[in-house]
């Protein structure tokens, strides 16, 4: 069956041919058949369609593809928050309350929850996520995290080496890339490391990310997150198709990803959350060096789901334009994840749009918090639930 979406104010196709970023037609009309897009174009040329739906004006986007998130875990941790905007210096376990909390959880309960942040993504436009494990570490508890996130989406990103749980670190690294890695890959296609001071070093990283690439996963990177760092050059070595985080860069840092193409991807709710210094996305883009935007979403630096949060934090602390930072939450969230068939609405792409109650994606910038997202469609469909 198709579906005619007409009288669209803009559309914002993210072709990659067109004159501007983003591709936008104005006065515009899509053609929705089965799960694809059928056609775009001026509403004036538009085809018929078995059915017709009247936008009202309103722009159309890709939804947005959130590249980066650690959404299977348990527990709270909002007074580890709390304190921290006090300024207090906070002496709970961090990450490891989480840990606890999960390894405790069952396989229902992590499910519960990864569906309730997952339907609030979709409420606010994301219709792709990655998904990490992460909160497990150990064989059994990574293995089934990722079983529980598989459930969810096919970008599950096996990520053992978030932070040693307890003893050796070399010998963790060595269950990471043996036991574990054999228990996780049936259910994950990446493989991550927490590359920094205090989690694992680059020769780490290295072993843990190579392993996983002879284990037929692809490898992606948390690096240069707390400060300057060794990761964000060894995702260019290694030509990795994306290094998360990249607050912390010196020149040769920024000179090495342009050279790599590795897509930096910032994730602007961690230092909103940590109240830490933004990642300098206006250098980096003007260095050449490609851009996505993600949620992080996590229960202790960045517990926000929200994609048009991270747009706004993009523009008004990061120095992107409007257009650059829609361009980095859906076109570039897709090149991030190593996927075509998302993140721009062209024929033969996969129907997944967001229909903002306002003219513009500019909007999404200029009225912070506001819930703008009227409507996701996830392959062809109105999708409110998961
Ligand atoms: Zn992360």
């Amino acid at each position: 069956m198709s579906i005619l979406i007409t009288n669209i104010g803009e559309l914002v196709t993210n072709d990659p041919e067109a004159d501007d970023l983003l591709g936008i037609i104005e006065s515009a009309a899509l053609v929705v058949d089965g799960a694809k897009v059928a056609w775009v174009g001026s509403a004036a040329d538009a085809p018929a369609a078995d059915q017709q739906v009247d936008a009202g004006g309103r722009a159309v986007l890709p939804g947005f593809v959130d590249s980066h998130s650690h959404l299977v875990f348990a527990g709270d941790r909002a007074a580890e928050f709390a304190a921290r905007m006090a300024g207090e210096s906070y002496a709970a376990g961090g990450i490891r309350t989480t840990v606890a909390a999960t390894r405790q959880a069952t396989d229902e309960q992590l499910t519960a929850h990864v569906a309730r942040l997952v339907l609030e993504m979709r409420r606010q436009g994301t219709t792709t996520v990655e998904i990490k494990s992460g909160y497990g570490l150990t064989v059994k508890d990574e293995a089934r995290s990722l079983a529980v996130a598989r459930q969810f989406t096919e970008e599950t990103t096996y990520l053992g080496a978030h932070v040693v749980p307890d003893g050796d670190p070399d010998e963790y690294v060595a269950l990471v890339t043996g036991p574990m890695l054999e228990a996780a890959a049936p259910h994950a296609r990446w493989i991550d490391a927490f590359c920094e001071t205090g989690a694992f070093d680059a020769d780490q990283a290295r072993t843990v990310l190579t392993a996983g690439a002879a284990a037929g996963l692809s490898p992606r990177l948390h690096a240069n997150q707390l400060g300057p760092g060794p990761g964000v050059r060894l995702a260019a070595e290694l030509g990795l198709t994306a290094v998360d985080h990249c607050t912390y860069l010196s020149d040769d840092d920024v000179h090495a990803l342009r050279e790599s193409g590795t897509i930096a991807t910032l994730l602007p709710g961690v230092e909103f959350s940590t109240r830490q210094p933004y990642p300098d996305a206006r250098a980096l883009l003007d260095a050449g060096v490609a851009v996505a935007l993600a949620s992080d979403c996590n229960p202790g630096s960045s517990f926000t789901s929200s994609m048009p949060l991270c747009i706004a934090l993009a523009v008004r602390e990061m120095r992107m334009t409007a257009a650059e930072a829609v361009h980095a939450a859906t076109a570039m969230g897709a090149a991030a994840l190593d996927r075509d068939d998302v993140g721009s609405l062209l024929a033969g792409k996969r129907a997944d749009l967001v229909v903002l109650d306002a003219p513009t994606h500019v909007h999404l910038a200029y009225r912070p918090g506001v819930p703008l997202v009227t409507q996701t469609w996830i392959e062809g469909h109105p999708a409110t639930v998961p």
